[in-house]
């Protein structure tokens, strides 16, 4: 059964670990990251942009698609269903639907109009037992066609969100979301740790977790952050290893282009990647 994110990020936070996000684009990348969730016995939330609900021919069809696979392939770990970079349309038809979590990204909105409509989805999601993450402060590059400039929040206002009771909170602070630039400046340690003395035992959440140095997650996961989203880490693996088959004339041999074949090694890669991360993170064992 789904669960909210409350209870494993509370935990992790008093823990001094991260739980990953890992987000879905369809049913291999879903099962791959279950079964590891599950090997590891680590707790995990499975991040779903808009756009890839969309690919995935809706909402309804990613909760049947999880709640299916979390009997029949024995999930007993915590797994939240996350809508992320939710509009405020988005967060309530992915209630509707049956997510478990939701992100409302109010940071392109002005900061009074973020906050209402962030209250508004507070009292729903403490209505309905589901978890609520906000955002403060744009996170650079792209998701979904949505460009940030990668700026850092400002610790009040995070503190004016996190007031509201929402259940965690994404502060800008210098990250990016794909692949970082060769002159990227590093994540603001400094932001990150005026926002956590605002908000106290408030989960932070990192964005753009691909490509950030391994010491800097383990700074940022020191200064209060729980939660870290990957999602191209998993895109650049998947792509790289179906490449390597398909290069290496694979699928031209006996049945090899069964797309169960065909699809395996991409598979197989974000098994690793997911593993590789959850080990990076501390979450291994936290079940
Ligand atoms: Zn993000």
């Amino acid at each position: 059964m789904l669960v909210s994110a409350k209870e494993m990020l509370t935990k992790a936070k008093a823990g001094k670990y991260a739980v990953g996000q890992f987000n879905i684009n369809n049913l291999e990348w879903t099962k791959a990251i279950l079964l590891t969730a599950q090997e590891l016995n680590s707790p995990v939330i499975l991040g779903v942009s808009e756009g890839a609900g969309k690919y995935m021919a809706g909402y309804k069809t990613v909760v049947g698609m999880v709640n299916g696979m979390l009997e029949e392939l024995n999930i007993t770990v915590p797994v939240a269903l996350h809508l992320d970079h939710g509009s405020y349309e988005g967060a309530k038809k992915c209630i509707e639907a049956g997510f478990s979590s939701v992100m409302f990204d109010g940071s392109h909105y002005p900061i009074e109009e973020n906050v209402e409509k962030t209250k508004e989805l507070v009292n729903i999601c403490n209505e309905l037992g589901l978890s609520l993450e906000a955002e403060v402060g744009s996170i650079g590059g792209e998701e979904d066609g949505v460009v940030g400039a990668g700026e850092c929040a400002d610790p009040d206002e995070c503190k004016m969100i996190a007031d509201l009771g929402v259940t965690m909170l994404a502060a800008g602070i210098g990250n990016i979301h794909g692949k970082y630039p060769a002159n990227w400046a590093g994540l603001s340690f400094e932001t990150l740790d005026a926002v956590q003395a605002k908000t106290g035992d408030m989960p932070l959440v990192l964005h753009g977790g691909t490509g950030i140095p391994e010491d800097m997650i383990k700074k940022a996961i020191s200064l209060g952050v729980a939660k870290i989203n990957v999602n191209t880490e998993c895109q650049l693996a998947f792509a790289a290893a179906t490449r390597e088959y398909i290069e290496a004339g694979k699928d031209l041999q006996g049945k090899g282009f069964d797309p169960r074949k065909l699809l395996a090694p991409g598979f197989e890669a974000i098994k690793a990647t997911v593993k590789e991360k959850m080990e990076l993170f501390g979450s291994v064992n936290k079940a």
